[in-house]
């Protein structure tokens, strides 16, 4: 495998080469292949970017054809054919169906971009300064992001102070009897608290980065509650746990929020196309026209794979298919929660957002090297590295299911033999 221009040239920087020391070269649905010809099954997917796995073929279709006729590519934030059948689909196929009344920001194309944007709106809207963020989230690597973010290693990478943010704790940290809602409501009704009230509450119902760590739907609910009682802007990143990865298509369905900003990236476009928005509850879409702006707010490539996207949500045996390997999955977890008690702890996450929690990092990093060599790629998160993340493409089939979490038992197996 011939990985000389890596090596010479590119960056220390570079992360997953390292972890998958292989050269890939295409890939389908679930599979992905090296250059040597070995598949592997993706459970990375481009860190949530991929949930609808690779090629799709109802999403790169149409991809195909609109590049092959000539259409506009860029276009910053003009209005264009493109454009507007993404805005109609995404409204039909997913607002729409789920009571969702929101004006849709096109931001830079990151996730951090969309976040950026939220919080720098919420802050005009309110006219306040700081923000309250949770104990291990993630929100991206531009400085206001990495302001709320958690892990110091990533916070401190700004190298520059990190002003008004209000650090809180998420569900169950530091454990389960610590009622952390509770404790922000408190703080902000009691005037010798020494918090100031913030713009704006920034959350991921699962933090993904941090750990797998899965809200609540009571928490939740409790946490838009305490905004709404304190004049404070809810804003849920969902740029990794939204767009189908939970098996609904927003994270906070099930808990039946209806948040003041709620960002999205990564699976928007479905295709790895980078494309972000900001939905924005009307009555706060108080941007002046060109107050915010970025030039790659106009990926057209994106917005028609993102619309070809939106009408899977319209297919009812999509959704059902969806929702029934999401089950599935968890019944695998279960079972191998149980049969491997020495490695795992607990099993995290939600539907096809999974973890697990795992004794250590080095179960975690054996487990990681042995399901590459059997054709697996998994990730691992949280502050210490010691969950295995277990992203799945949504679209993934049983067959292909069952086989990824025959390796993940193998390996597991191995670890478990050899302490
Ligand atoms: N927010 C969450 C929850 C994420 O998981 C990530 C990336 O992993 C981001 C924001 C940042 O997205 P991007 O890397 O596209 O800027």
């Amino acid at each position: 495998m011939n990985t000389d221009a890596f090596s010479a040239y590119e960056s220390n920087v570079q992360r997953y080469g390292r972890s998958f020391p292989t050269v890939f070269t295409k890939a389908l649905g679930a599979t992905i292949w090296d250059e040597a010809g070995k598949n592997y099954l993706d459970f990375l997917v481009g860190s949530g970017a991929l949930n609808y796995g690779h090629n799709h073929p109802n999403i790169v279709a149409p991809a195909i054809e609109y590049l092959a006729s000539g259409n506009i590519l860029l276009s910053l934030d003009m209005y264009t054919v493109a454009k507007r059948e993404f805005i109609e689909a995404f409204v039909e196929s997913v607002l729409k169906p789920r009571d969702l009344t929101y004006k849709i920001q096109f931001p830079g194309p990151t996730g951090t971009n969309a976040n950026e944007a939220a919080l720098a709106l919420a802050r005009k809207v309110t006219g306040r300064s700081s923000v309250m963020a949770f104990t291990n989230a993630f929100h991206g690597m531009s400085l206001g992001s990495l302001a709320v973010s958690g892990a110091a290693s990533t916070r401190e990478l700004g190298g520059v102070a990190r002003h008004d943010v209000i650090r809180v704790p998420y569900d169950g940290y530091p454990n389960r009897s610590f009622d952390s809602a509770s404790y922000i409501d408190y703080v902000l009704g009691d005037p010798g608290s020494g918090i100031e009230k913030p713009a704006a509450i920034i959350l991921e119902t699962i933090q993904a980065e941090g750990g797998m760590n899965a809200a609540s739907a009571a928490w939740l609910k409790e946490i838009q509650r305490i905004c709404r009682k304190h004049d404070v802007v809810l804003i849920i990143d969902d740029i990794q746990a939204g767009a189908g990865r939970t098996g609904d298509f927003f994270s906070f369905e099930f808990a039946k929020l209806q948040p003041d900003i709620v960002c999205l990236s990564k699976s928007l476009s479905a295709s790895g196309n980078p494309l972000s928005i900001v939905l924005i509850r009307p009555d706060i879409d108080i941007w002046n026209p060109g107050e915010h702006s970025g030039t790659f707010r106009g990926n057209n490539l994106a917005f028609v794979t993102a619309t070809a996207m939106c009408r899977l949500w319209s297919d009812k045996e999509f959704v059902a298919a969806v929702a029934k390997t999401a089950v599935k999955l968890q019944e695998h977890l279960d079972r191998l929660v149980e049969k491997y008690p020495n490695c795992i702890e607990q099993k995290c996450g939600r539907g096809l957002m999974a973890g697990l929690k795992c004794r250590s990092q080095a179960v975690v990093g054996r487990v990681h090297d042995v399901a590459f060599e059997n054709g697996l790629l998994i990730e691992s998160s949280g502050p210490n590295r010691d969950v295995i993340k277990i992203l799945p493409p949504i679209t993934i089939t049983d067959g292909e299911l069952d086989r990824a979490i025959t390796i993940l038992d193998n390996a597991l197996q191995e670890k478990a033999n050899g302490d």
